[in-house]
């Protein structure tokens, strides 16, 4: 059972789904046909069974009245005058007579007293039969199947004995049916398409069999089950071997007298025929009901299983850093709704983590009390750029500023106005160093800025044009105005580093040294690095 499950556990909503709902439908149809073939089997059987016992029951009444009328006519001739006299011309017409109007007789005879039928030329003893010994009781008899001394063949016996006046034994009217004649009476009383009747003697043998006339003359004894079965009276009414070789189902009913069996056979094929049609009926519509639903599930699981593909691979791409990763809501648009409702709250998460994580890196590289970025975006960002400006041919200048006296403004005027001067150069910065720098504040009153495609003098001027525009515009806030002044250094980029330093760090070493010779001088002043300058001497 475990392992049932294991099988279970590994697969796909798709493929747990077709599994799961294989297995329901095989439930079902199972539980639905092994209840109904073992219901409808017995059911079947029974009707069967009513049947059989019905048709016997109609076959024996009609045999036994055949029988019952044949012996009559046999007996009206017994008790004629024609007989009672021995007036054998007379009588001899009389049998043609009746002959002509009813052929079921083969012959009709006279037996002498003496045990001995007379024709015109010979004679036949039948002194020996039954029928001479029961007549000369003054007892009638239809025998079962006897030889024909005649011909040989198997004849069934009426005789009735002919008594005189007093009772004395004058003879017996002896009628012969062949077995030939019983067959064309039986053939009428088969039924369905196997179904039949056929008639045993007291001994077992066939007397007739309902289906086949070419089987007539054919005497068989007969081991059968049936026949052992009605010998024992027993009320079994289990399928045997018929005496075709078929297995069957059968009934019997002794005739009166005993001396006839009459059985009713139909074979088990023909009684299940229509039941193992319908059982197969019902397991090929369970199988077409079982492809759909397979089909089904495939249907609504890829539509199930399609916004979850999506989800996970969205989640994989968001995983390596692509965080505004949307998934198309025009490709889901089938899918069920808490789906598509999962899929939209995703979309939001990833438009959310975007700004987030923008916000985030924004802050990283920001300073948060001047605006400006700080001195980490600087070293990677600034650095990254000055790269590749160097890389493409250009030179680059780094700008190192710090607000003169800056320690005065926050003694005099407290710390947050110290911070509002800080923000207000910031801004200076921003806005009028042009669009090829990236300004940051280095830390403290310091600021340091990187101009990209500008040597040393064109960033002295634009180092010069910074503290100007310093100078003209005071730091105001309400009545309060402040001045400022700053002091800047510039050093523009050398590819003759110092040993272990990155071109960067050289360049803003160099820059500070200037500021600190613009401060010594006197501050409010720009100063220009001169190594740069002193290279381009030692090439001349
Ligand atoms: P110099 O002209 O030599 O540069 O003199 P200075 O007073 O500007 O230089 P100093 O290094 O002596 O003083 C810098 C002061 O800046 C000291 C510190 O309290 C102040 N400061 C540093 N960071 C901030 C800040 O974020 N806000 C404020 N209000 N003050 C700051
Ligand atoms: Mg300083
Ligand atoms: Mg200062």
């Amino acid at each position: 059972m475990g392992r049932l499950f294991s099988l279970f556990s590994d697969h796909t909503i798709k493929t747990r789904l077709q599994l799961w709902i294989s297995a329901i439908i095989l439930l079902l149809a199972f539980s639905i046909i092994v209840p109904f073939y073992f219901i409808e089997k017995s059911n079947r059987l029974e009707e069967a069974r009513v049947q059989l016992k019905q048709v016997i029951a109609l076959q024996s009444l009609y045999i036994e009245r055949w029988n019952q009328e044949k012996l009559d006519a046999i007996k009206r001739f017994a008790l004629s005058d024609n007989a009672k006299f021995h007036r054998i011309g007379d009588l001899k017409r009389e049998f043609q007579d009746y002959a002509k109007v009813n052929s079921e007789f083969y012959s009709i005879t006279f037996v002498e007293p003496d045990g001995n039928i007379r024709t015109d030329r010979t004679s036949i003893y039948v002194g020996d039969r039954e029928y001479y010994r029961l007549g000369k009781e003054k007892k009638s008899l239809v025998s079962g199947v006897v030889m024909s001394k005649d011909n040989g063949a198997p004849v069934i016996t009426f005789s009735s004995p002919v008594l005189g006046d007093h009772g004395e034994f004058k003879g017996i009217v002896l009628g012969i049916v062949t077995l030939e004649m019983l067959n064309k009476l039986m053939a009428q009383l088969s039924f369905g398409d196997t179904g039949e009747v056929y008639v045993l003697d007291d001994e077992g043998n066939i007397v007739t069999a309902s289906n086949r006339a070419e089987n007539s003359t054919i005497i068989q004894p007969v081991t059968s089950e049936i026949y052992q079965r009605a010998v024992s009276n027993s009320k079994d009414h289990s399928a045997y071997i018929g005496f075709r070789g078929e297995s069957v189902y059968g009934q019997y009913r002794w005739s009166q007298g005993k001396n006839w069996l009459v059985v009713g056979e139909i074979t088990q094929k023909e009684i299940f025929r229509k039941l193992n049609e319908l059982s197969m009926t019902i397991i090929i519509i369970s199988l077409i009901a079982l492809l759909l639903s397979v089909a089904a599930a495939v249907m609504i699981a890829s539509k199930i299983e399609r916004p979850i593909r999506y989800l996970l691979r969205a989640t994989k791409i968001i995983q390596k850093g692509n965080y505004d990763y949307q998934i198309n809501v025009d490709k889901i648009r089938k899918a069920p709704v808490e789906l598509r409702q999962l899929v939209a709250t995703f979309n939001l998460m990833s438009d959310r983590l975007k700004s987030n994580i923008s916000l985030l890196e924004h802050s990283a590289w920001m300073d948060q009390l001047t605006d400006v970025h700080n001195r980490r975006y600087m070293m990677l960002e600034g650095n990254k750029q000055l790269q590749s400006c160097i890389y493409s041919g250009q030179t680059c200048s780094v700008l190192m500023m710090d607000i003169d006296h800056f320690k005065k403004i926050n003694d005099t005027y407290g710390h947050l106005v110290g911070d509002g001067v800080l923000h207000h150069v910031a801004s200076i910065l921003r806005r009028y160093a042009g669009e090829d720098a990236i300004v940051a504040r280095y830390g403290g009153e310091e600021f340091i800025l990187l101009l990209l495609r500008k040597d040393a003098q064109e960033s002295a001027a634009v180092a010069e044009e910074l503290r100007n525009i310093i100078l003209e515009e005071p730091f105001s806030k309400e009545s309060l105005t402040v001045k400022i002044t700053a002091s800047i250094g510039v050093a523009e980029y050398s590819p003759t580093l110092e040993y272990g330093t990155m071109v960067l760090e050289d360049m803003v070493s160099r820059a500070d040294h200037a500021l600190y010779r613009a401060k010594s001088g006197g501050r409010n002043r720009v100063v220009v690095d001169t190594k740069r300058l002193y290279d381009e001497d030692d090439h001349v």
